[in-house]
């Protein structure tokens, strides 16, 4: 799908539309939103750059020469030094207004003042400049933006994204005739559902047992475009619980093949693969932030470190799952399972425990990782001589890797994302929406308290929410300086 794409936190959503629409006597008011524009290229995705809403400016009485209940003139001499600091702080410019009369979309008088501020931002800036013009009415968002080098002729915007505790889509444009892939999911949940999703990009990292299943449904369920990241090779033992794979596929890399299953399908999705893992990779962490949401479906603590922190950089909706379990051997020799659990954690950048206070990814559990990897060996030792000898804990834990219980887990995955986009649980007080075990053993469902760490730079203190990466891909050398002349 070709577009932009816009995302809003809940709370800058909340605090322009409290602003916009809260003129005492009902006129027109505006606001600058800087953006921070993310051009990532992704192989076999159109371009489509996400603009993620920095900061928010209300444009005050100082601001305004003339207003009314259907236009709004602003004094241009002040945008200067709004202009400055787009060019120091590498932000790109909006603005934003709203139509208190119900108007949908952007007026004649739009299109001049946008020229008007264009032309200004070009002259003082560069030609390479974009304005991010957004309106807003009877709650709905609109968007359009420019360049300086085309402004007679405005960029498509496919979606504005705000990110809350759940994820509401504004701006796209309906079929005009709905799927028949799709009629069923339609029925449950709505036309305009379809096509939210069909806007949206996604992102599978890890393509086995539970990434597999959760891509296959996204791409069913009318995902527009799908990036499937997997450095490994099919397994002849992972098809006991594997979705979307052939005997010819073993030996070959998982994503590339499971793309191939996918486009073989004849839905409505564009599919890329990434033979390669997040952490080293600079084609797989371009392809993570270019998504607007990330599933989780690996077994390693560092790639979810690495996502965890992602959906703050990148304002994502990052849902992670993982199965946890334990085998023991009966008195008649028998083994039998003691316990097994999949989980699947829902984070998004202003809601949810992230993994960190989910215990989900901990120090202790990267340096057991980081040392199995360095030398396989120790994998071999159990958790006492682990612990005595080599300071390491961890290990111990199974996950048997049974069909039906990925399978399960990655189902649960797909029905939290589409309970984000059209919110249709109406769970207990016990289960947070962020943390659901499910317990195959009990057939029960839970969910557990995170840590309260007020400090946590990832979901508590704001230290990582729109931080600017700088030099280097999320700030980590390791991973290469972005292009910066995309
Ligand atoms: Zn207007
Ligand atoms: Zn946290």
């Amino acid at each position: 799908m070709t577009g932009h794409r816009i995302t809003l936190l809940g709370s800058q959503d909340r605090a322009l539309k409290e602003w916009l629409c809260g003129h005492p006597e009902g006129h027109e008011r505006g606001a600058i939103v800087l953006f921070r524009r993310l051009a990532r290229v992704v192989n076999h995705q159109p371009a489509s750059d996400r603009f993620l809403a920095i900061d928010v400016i209300r444009l005050t009485d100082e601001w305004i020469l003339d207003s009314s209940s259907t236009h709004l003139k602003i004094n241009m001499r002040m945008l200067p030094d709004v202009f400055l600091r787009c060019e120091t702080e590498r932000l790109e410019l909006g603005f934003v207004h709203n139509h208190p009369d119900g108007y949908v979309g952007f007026s004649a008088q739009d299109e001049i003042n946008e020229l008007n501020i264009l032309h200004g931002l070009s002259g003082c800036n560069s030609q390479d400049s974009y304005l991010i013009a957004m309106t807003l009415s009877d709650g709905n968002w609109f968007a359009r933006i420019r360049q300086g080098r085309s402004l007679e002729t405005p960029l498509l915007v496919r979606h504005i994204c705000v990110l809350s505790d759940k994820i509401e889509i504004h701006g796209i444009s309906l079929p005009e005739e709905s799927s028949d892939i799709l009629l069923r999911q339609e029925s449950a949940f709505g036309m305009p559902f379809n096509s939210k999703l069909q806007s949206l990009r996604a992102v599978v990292v890890g393509a086995g047992g539970t990434g597999s299943p959760v891509a296959t449904l996204l791409a069913r369920g009318g995902v527009g475009e799908l990036i499937i990241i997997d450095g490994d090779d099919l397994d002849k033992s992972n098809m006991n619980r594997v979705r979307g794979y052939r005997a010819q596929d073993i030996g070959k890399n998982k994503a590339q093949s499971l793309k191939e299953f996918i486009d073989s399908l004849g839905l409505n999705v564009s599919v890329s693969a990434i033979n390669g893992y997040l952490n080293e990779s600079f084609e797989a962490v371009d392809a993570l932030s270019s998504a607007d949401v990330i599933f989780g479906c690996t077994d390693d603590i560092s790639g979810r470190n690495l996502m965890n922190q992602a959906l703050y950089y990148h304002a994502q909706v990052y849902i992670d799952c993982g199965l946890t379990g334990r085998v023991d051997v009966h008195e008649d020799g028998y083994p039998y399972l003691r316990d097994h659990r999949g989980r699947v954690s829902c984070i998004l950048p202003e809601s949810g425990a992230c993994l960190r206070c989910q215990r989900v990814v901990t120090d202790e559990k990267l340096r057991y990782e980081q040392a199995i990897k360095d030398n396989p060996e120790l994998a071999k030792l159990d958790p006492v001589t682990l612990k005595r000898d080599y300071y390491l804990v961890g290990g111990g834990e199974q996950a048997p890797g049974v069909g039906p219980f990925t399978s399960a887990t990655a189902d649960n995955v797909v029905a939290t994302f589409m309970n984000l986009v059209r919110p249709y649980r109406s769970i207990s007080e016990e289960l947070r929406q962020d943390n659901i075990w499910i317990d195959f053993i009990h057939m029960t469902i839970h969910s557990n308290e995170p840590v309260n760490d007020p400090e946590c730079i990832c979901c508590r203190s704001g230290f990582l929410l729109l931080r600017d990466e700088g030099k280097f891909r999320l700030e980590i050398p390791r991973l290469g300086e972005i292009n910066a002349t995309l």
